[in-house]
């Protein structure tokens, strides 16, 4: 791949971009390269999901392997890594019909030695590999405010940059490719541990006889605070517009960070890193997916939590 391949990649700003898998982050993601100019072509193999994007005018294709002929810039958004597998190098997968000098994007979360195995054979093809996992959720993908984390060579970080900059604040280039998906497993296991700590400690606080909303705001200005206890508070009532305050709809699903957890768990188990506190937060992601939480945002621990005291 020469530079000045990528140039006129670059130069090529408004071409048409493809975009797989539109589901709860894919969908604003995509919209979001529309109103910045970007024809879209998109798939899903639900074919509900591209229904709008039809009505928005974005070409909709059959296949992973149809959007490749049609777009030499493609963003892939799959909930883990067998469906990236199957996207990337399937039947009809884009490694089918790959023009050469195409740029390929996964911000999915999947493993990382899967990102450097689809790297390899998309190298093979001729076309670039990049993994740009995102932090940032629902909210932030319709805001356009997501944060990228970019793994892969680095003469390319600024041709994936023009577009992931239409759909987020913070794109961080973090080194070979691979990297991105290692920072967001390991932002993700934090993520989990906080959860379950700030729920556990509001649910004990209640007990002791605090109201949630006092013992909220003492946490909050005390050095227990954190994202999950000050933006994201897992106890209903507490705050506005997060999803303990919708019966713990929407948001960013148990059964997702309970694959993050198998991720980091898979990971430490590589790299003989001990992660004793991420392993146990699998575990209770784990046990919330198999006694109905699978589908509740991941903060519904705190549910899970008030369910487990009365046993
Ligand atoms: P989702 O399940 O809502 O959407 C995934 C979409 O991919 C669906 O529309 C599905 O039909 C489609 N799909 C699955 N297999 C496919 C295939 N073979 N070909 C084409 N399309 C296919 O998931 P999501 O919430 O959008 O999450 C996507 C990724 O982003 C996951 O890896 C998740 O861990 C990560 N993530 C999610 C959030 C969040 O808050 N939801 C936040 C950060 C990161």
């Amino acid at each position: 791949m020469g530079l000045k391949e990528v140039c006129s990649r670059a130069m090529a700003s408004k071409t048409p971009v493809g975009f797989i898998g539109l589901g709860n982050m894919g969908n604003p993601m995509a919209k979001n390269l529309i109103k910045h100019g970007y024809p879209v072509i998109a798939y899903d193999v639900f074919p509900e999901a591209c229904k709008e994007f039809q009505d928005l005018g974005a070409q909709v294709t059959d296949s992973p392997a149809d959007v490749a002929e049609r777009a030499d810039r493609i963003i892939t958004m799959l909930p883990s890594s067998p469906n990236a597998i199957e996207v990337y190098t399937g039947a009809n997968g884009i490694l089918k019909k790959v023009k050469k000098g195409s740029l390929l994007i996964d911000s999915s979360t999947i493993d990382p030695s899967v990102s450097k195995e689809l790297a390899k054979a998309v190298e093979k093809m001729g076309a670039v590999f990049m993994d740009a996992p995102v932090s940032g959720g629902v909210g932030a993908a319709r805001a356009g405010n997501l944060t990228f984390m970019v793994g892969g060579v680095e003469q390319e970080f600024d041709a994936a940059k023009e577009l992931l900059i239409c759909m987020g604040s913070n794109v961080v280039y973090c080194g070979e490719v691979g990297t991105g998906q290692a920072a967001k497993i390991c932002n993700n296991m934090l993520l989990a541990i906080s959860m379950i700590g700030t729920a556990e400690t509001m649910n004990l606080g209640i007990r002791l006889g605090l109201d949630p909303k006092l013992l909220a705001k003492i946490l909050n200005m005390s050095s227990g605070r954190c994202w999950s206890s000050d933006t994201y508070n897992p106890v209903p009532g507490v705050m506005e517009g997060v999803p303990s305050a919708n019966n713990y709809q929407g948001g960013f699903g148990t059964t997702l960070m309970a694959k993050d957890l198998g991720l980091a768990q898979i990971s430490a188990t590589n790299t003989k890193t001990p992660v004793p506190l991420g392993s146990q937060a699998h575990q209770i992601y784990r046990m919330m997916c198999a006694k109905g939480y699978a589908l509740k945002d991941f903060s519904a621990v705190f549910q899970f939590l008030r369910e487990e005291e009365s046993l």
